[in-house]
């Protein structure tokens, strides 16, 4: 085995890489940014290189600075993680020349596999079962419209050398082509610097289905059973699972086999995913991409086989035969697995960035009948910033079927606890909870069809509204009991009576609470019957966990100064708890009228202005576009609210912005 290994990437990966090496005893060196120094991956690490600035065309993509970290430190090979450097051929090769390991596939299987037009005529060739479709190139619009007559509507426009969701479009007719198809090849051409562009049918009812697979120097190759990953939004995943909930052992046996048979065709050398999309209707799969490196979501895989990937990718890299054997592999139980994102799910998922002043993940281990593992590369205090990714956890959980798993899942869920940025957790709470997701009937439009218009919360049940009530009354009411204990004004009774009013939104609820030793109370909202309540408070953890009236359950809350956040599976409220008299004063207060922006071209996040696409004094329409701003990977385009003539603007391009900030206004 390796001595020492390079890690050429940051954040949850690295940490995760760095996991498996500590455990094999291999000493690892962490190569980091300007944004990454004192990172936890930078902390766990054996050794550290400095590569340069935040920006990853500074640092991270920089093959000159890596294999000179290489050189300095003496490490005898590269794990790329994912992104960055990853799926690069050159390098690759380049390494090869250097005398430098590559954990990760041989040069070849990379680019054969790189491209999407040749990728799909080797999968054809090996057998596999591909998207009909026109395998060639199409040069003119008036050619992509004839050929997609050919292959019958609906198809799907897409760029040869795309990624990550981008350069593909769904047409249903000929004008959806005629517009689609210059718009992809532009799209093409700015984000990967090639604009070839291919046709093929678009699968009804798609799921997106993929197969890992392992393979060692020797000819050795294995799957290791599926991934379902149709929870996407933007094409990007947000949920996944294994096994997948369509699949029977006959169609899961098929695509395997297949899997094997196109990793063979290119020599496939390391860990691997080979991506299908598969119609709900017939269970009819077709081969869309090989993915040539270690995926984000390959724990799902690792829980149900047993199967350490990053280990296996080491073995066969330092050139080990392969020791599993297709007929070892078992699928055992359920996992699934959610990517906890900085992004506001309430703001169309735009990134969000800021400092992480509170990060409480759930305990690892049993939880319920399941169980936790995290994956993430951040603590608290760490600044998330608006260079990278906004994934910044991946949330693991694992059961004897699927609902245990939903289960474990939900319940970690209610024990993540983050503040200093906005999060995506309600929302991933709200889909673990949603009939049609816990049926199992999805496809990759699940999210836009359950969401039409976005995500806005989810309604509390009576029994969650309750719960919620009870513990904003327990939480306040020990606050405040412990305040005055500090003041010394009240010696420490075990038993009390106490008069609370919650108010949620506008809905006072007069709350009796009778509390005896040990957590125990009884608990009389807006006069009814009494409820038995057992509280267990974690004020670090900002977690109260109880049982009401026989059933368990966690909210999380946050104390701010405008009262309490209370989260609770896709729920989230804000709570004031005051005594009877204040919240009388209360009622009676004047109601603050908004201020009016409906003049002010606002940025949403913090990020950079790409461009400024209005000058002073000109008219301009709602609707229309003022300026792009860029975080994360993501461009936005922000248009105006309201027809008006600028008056001023206070950004340009290349400047970067706050969120809130004002950029443009309007006379
Ligand atoms: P998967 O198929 O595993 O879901 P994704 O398309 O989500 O793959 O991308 C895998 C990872 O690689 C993500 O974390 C993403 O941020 C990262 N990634 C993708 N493209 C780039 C890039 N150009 N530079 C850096 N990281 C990237
Ligand atoms: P990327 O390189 O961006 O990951 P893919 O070719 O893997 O691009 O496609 C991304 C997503 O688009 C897939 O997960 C799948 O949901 C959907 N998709 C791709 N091709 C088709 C198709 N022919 N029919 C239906 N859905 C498709
Ligand atoms: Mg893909």
């Amino acid at each position: 085995m390796f001595k020492k290994i390079l890690i050429a990437n940051r954040g949850e990966i690295a940490v995760r890489v760095i996991k498996t090496c500590r455990r094999l005893g291999v000493k690892t060196v962490v190569v980091y940014s300007d944004a990454d120094a004192g990172s936890m991956a930078v902390e766990m690490a054996d050794e550290t290189v400095y590569i340069g600035g935040s920006a990853a065309s500074e640092s991270y993509l920089v093959a000159d600075k890596i294999i000179d970290a290489v050189k300095q430190t003496g490490a005898e090979a590269i794990h790329p993680g994912f992104g960055f450097l990853s799926e690069n051929p050159a390098f690759a090769k380049r390494l090869e020349k250097e005398g430098i390991g590559w954990i990760g596939p041989n040069a070849h299987a990379i680019e054969a596999m790189g491209d999407k037009i040749s990728s799909k005529k080797l999968a054809a060739e090996a057998g596999v079962s591909t998207v009909p479709g026109h395998m060639g190139l199409i040069e003119s619009t008036k050619e992509a419209v004839k050929i997609s007559k050919e292959i019958g509507y609906p198809v799907m426009i897409k760029a040869s050398a795309g990624g990550g969701g981008k350069g593909i479009r769904v047409a249903a007719n000929d004008k959806e082509v005629e517009e689609g198809f210059p718009a992809v090849k532009a799209e093409a051409k700015s984000s990967f610097g090639d604009d070839r562009v291919f046709i093929e049918k678009f699968i009804l009812d798609p799921r997106h289905i993929e197969i890992q697979v392992l393979g060692d120097k020797h000819g050795n190759c294995v799957y290791l059973f599926e991934r379902e990953c149709s929870i996407q939004r933007r094409n990007q995943k947000v949920i996944e699972e294994a096994p997948s909930p369509l699949l029977d052992p006959e169609t899961r046996k098929k695509m395997g086999e297949q899997a094997v048979a196109l990793s063979k065709a290119v020599n496939y050398d390391s860990a691997g995913t080979v991506e299908f999309v598969v119609s709900g209707k017939d269970k009819g799969f077709y081969f869309l991409e090989m993915n040539t490196r270690l995926q984000v979501e390959h724990p799902v895989t690792e829980m149900i086989s047993g199967v350490d990937l990053v280990e296996q990718m080491l073995l066969s890299a330092y050139g080990e035969k392969l020791k599993i054997r297709q007929s070892d592999l078992k699928i055992n139980g359920w996992a699934v697995e959610t990517r906890v994102y900085a992004e506001d799910p309430y703001r169309n998922f735009l990134p969000s960035i800021g400092r992480l002043k509170r990060f409480s993940p759930p305990a690892e281990g049993k939880l319920g009948n399941g169980t936790v593992r995290m994956d993430s590369g951040v603590r608290e205090g760490d600044e998330i910033s608006m260079f990278y990714d906004p994934m910044i956890a991946k949330l693991i959980t694992h059961g004897k079927d699927r609902d245990t798993a939903l289960d474990t899942q939900a319940a970690a869920l209610d024990r993540f606890y983050i503040e200093g940025i906005q999060d995506n957790i309600p929302f991933i709470a709200a889909v673990m909870d949603e009939k049609r997701f816990r049926s199992g009937n999805i496809t990759t439009a699940y999210i836009k069809d359950e969401f039409p218009d976005g995500f806005r919360g989810v309604e509390p049940t009576k029994l969650q509204e309750t719960q919620l009530i009870a513990s904003a009354a327990y939480v306040h009411g020990f606050v405040s009991r412990r305040a005055q204990m500090v003041s010394g004004r009240m010696s420490p009774v075990p038993t009390a009576r106490e008069d609370w009013v919650v108010i949620l939104g506008d809905n006072h609820h007069p709350v009796h609470l009778e509390l005896g030793e040990d957590g125990d109370a009884h608990i009389t909202i807006n006069g009814g019957k009494p409820h038995a309540l057992v509280t267990d408070w974690h004020p670090g953890q900002h977690l109260v966990e109880g049982v009401l009236d026989g059933k368990p359950f966690a909210v999380k809350f946050a104390d701010r100064t405008e009262g309490y956040l209370f989260r609770h599976r896709g729920v989230a409220l804000r709570a004031l708890v005051c005594t009877p008299q204040v919240a009388d004063l209360h009622a009676r207060l004047p109601v603050k009228e908004k201020p009016d922006t409906s003049k002010l071209v606002i940025s949403p996040m913090p990020g950079l202005v790409v461009s400024m696409d209005v000058v002073l004094g000109q008219e301009v329409q709602e609707g229309e576009a003022v300026c792009v701003v860029e975080a994360m990977k993501m461009q936005n385009i922000i248009r105006a609210d309201a027809t008006g003539t600028v008056k001023a603007i206070n950004v340009k391009a290349g400047e970067s912005v706050a969120a809130d900030a004002i950029m443009v206004e309007f006379a």
